[in-house]
């Protein structure tokens, strides 16, 4: 019998590229093969030479249709065999291959916030929610909104043969984690696009959209990041690699090359309140929330492990903070003990 598939591909909408898919029925023994699409629709190209090639780089079970469906994650390349200039997986893929002799692991938070029409669910119609301080990991139909959409998203991506390490209700209502990882950099990234589409394709159910707004609501609630946990084989042996790697993110020009490429909007959330460090100044320290970079207190104490940049938004692009990491990172623990 035939399938369907799902073949998903990131778009070109600025500042924040979006997911967009549509269905291709593959006959019985045959695999997803190369497809097209309408760039002038998408932001890709304009409307005189429109047509996109979508080329199939991983494929999942797909848990929304069940049965042999599957999804099928695409790189978008132009008609002449090139990647598109919307294409930030391919930017990742000779850099990751470069220090591949590292193995670089990453684990990414994803945060993000329901929203039922305008309001974040579980905002009431007019004025505010009783001010933050019970929502973060609470319990309860007076602190939780929207677990059964959560619970079901997490199915979706487990059966669909993501590695999720866990999931948590986050510091204002409405707001949710998962996390994705470890991982190598291609697939940390390529799994968290998949699992993001997967959120907006089971809240629609729901009637709820899901947003990665980075500061989904103003004034006194907390912001939406991507925290991206790292380590490299060093680091996961030594300290000395672990203060390398936090050193490396603070050197030269790093800081700003990194912030500008860390998510639109990045200076609303990161201001040095909420859990954050101001975005214009670099910082790392062991167990502080208030540092860009933190080294958490287990790694202190085993004086081994990963470190974790508090500084992505929750709309960044992971084949970009990926390779930014594992570049700067990296290059510098090569440098550090000649590996
Ligand atoms: P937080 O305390 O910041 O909320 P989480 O538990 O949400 O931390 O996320 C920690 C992430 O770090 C998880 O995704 C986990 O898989 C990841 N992680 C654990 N060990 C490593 C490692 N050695 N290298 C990279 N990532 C790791
Ligand atoms: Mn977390
Ligand atoms: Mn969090
Ligand atoms: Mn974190």
């Amino acid at each position: 019998m035939s399938y369907k598939a799902e073949y998903i591909w990131i778009d070109g909408t600025e500042p924040t590229a979006r997911l967009r898919s549509k269905t291709k029925i593959i006959s019985d023994g045959a695999e997803p093969d190369t497809w097209g699409f309408d760039g002038s629709s998408t932001n890709q190209a304009t409307g005189h030479f429109s047509d996109l090639v979508l080329r199939p780089v991983a494929t999942y079970p797909d848990p929304i249709r069940g049965g042999s469906n599957v999804l099928v994650l695409c790189e978008v390349l132009t008609v002449d065999d090139r990647p598109h200039g919307s294409n930030t997986r391919a930017l990742l893929r000779p850099v990751a291959e470069q220090f591949a002799g590292q193995e670089p692991l990453f684990g990414i938070e994803q945060e993000y916030t329901f929203f039922r029409g305008s309001r974040p669910l579980g905002f009431p119609e007019a004025g505010y929610p009783a001010p933050q301080g019970g929502y973060y990991c609470g319990v309860g139909a007076d602190e939780i909104f929207g677990r059964e959409i959560v619970e079901k998203h997490l199915d979706n991506c487990l059966a669909g043969g993501l590695t999720i390490s866990g999931i948590n209700a986050e510091v204002m209502p409405g707001q949710w984690e998962f996390q994705v990882g470890p991982l190598n950099p291609l697939d940390v990234a390529d799994q968290l696009w998949i699992a993001r589409w997967l959120l907006y394709r089971t809240a629609e159910d729901f009637g709820v959209s899901a947003t990665l707004d980075p500061k989904p609501a103003k004034g006194d609630w907390n912001g939406a990041g991507a925290h991206t946990n790292f380590s490299t084989r060093a680091m996961r042996s030594g300290y000395d690699a672990i203060i390398e790697a936090c050193e490396a993110l603070g050197r030269d020009d790093k800081p700003r090359e990194h912030i500008k490429q860390y998510g639109a909007g990045i200076e609303a959330r990161l201001t040095g309140a909420h859990e954050t460090a101001p975005w214009n100044e670099y910082s790392y320290g062991v167990s502080d929330r208030g540092a860009s970079v933190r080294i958490p207190w287990q790694v202190e104490v085993d004086k081994k492990g990963y470190i974790e940049d508090r500084r992505p938004n929750a709309n960044a692009d992971p084949y970009v903070v990926t390779r930014l990491v594992v570049d700067t990172c990296c290059t510098a623990l090569d440098k550090a003990f000649l590996l």
